[in-house]
């Protein structure tokens, strides 16, 4: 069977079941393979959104980001992935996803190493575990900004992370070069900061 005719197997496959994780992945793998990355985008995306834990298919989506040209994407969907799979104990695609974040030339994201927390013993804030580095603090000292969404903030993420996310958020939009004063691009915005804090 040729490549073609794969393709269109699994991407009738996948669209015949939109919660079919393992054909969504197949297809996206397959179009990343055949030098598609434009195409496999969505189908990696749907992947994500059936199952948050696949650090393969954060890798797959950095990858195909990277084929578009969306570098800063690239490094939020990696650094992500990189942070999944070291949670989960993926260890080829944590370190696939670490050689792709230094070809990008980003940093590492810092794991959160608990033994290590526990022997330095300073700045850890009693009982809280950020939801993203799963590290236990400094958090905000104010909500960063009013709503339920503010209030999640404060009470669930750490400062680090929340310096992180104002960061690749002025990213955010400079590449997508959304228009900020347009509700919908707030909404594709929140959404890019809620799946970088991992609030999705
Ligand atoms: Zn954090």
């Amino acid at each position: 069977m040729g490549t073609h005719e794969r393709i269109e197997q699994l991407r009738q496959l996948a669209e015949s079941d939109p919660n079919d994780e393992m054909a969504h992945f197949s297809l996206g793998n397959a179009l990343i393979d055949a030098g598609r990355p434009e195409e496999a985008g969505p189908y990696l995306q749907r992947v994500l959104a059936i199952n948050s834990q696949n650090s393969k298919a954060y890798q797959l989506l950095g990858e195909a980001q990277m084929g578009t040209g969306h570098r800063d994407l690239a490094i939020q969907t990696l650094t992500n992935g990189y942070r999944i799979a070291h949670r989960n104990g993926d260890l080829m695609p944590m370190k696939k996803m670490g050689e792709l974040l230094e070809q990008l030339g980003a940093p590492l994201p810092k794991v959160a190493d608990k033994k290590a927390a526990a022997a330095s013993g300073g700045g850890g804030v009693e009982g809280f575990s950020c939801r993203r580095c799963g590290g236990d603090g400094p958090k905000l000292a104010t909500r960063p900004f009013k709503g339920p969404l503010g209030e999640q903030i404060l009470a669930e993420i750490c400062e680090n992370c929340w310096r992180e996310w104002v960061g690749m958020g002025t990213k955010v939009i400079n590449e997508l070069r959304l228009p900020m004063f347009d509700p919908q691009a707030q909404e594709v915005y929140d959404k890019h900061m809620k799946e970088f804090l991992m609030l999705a």
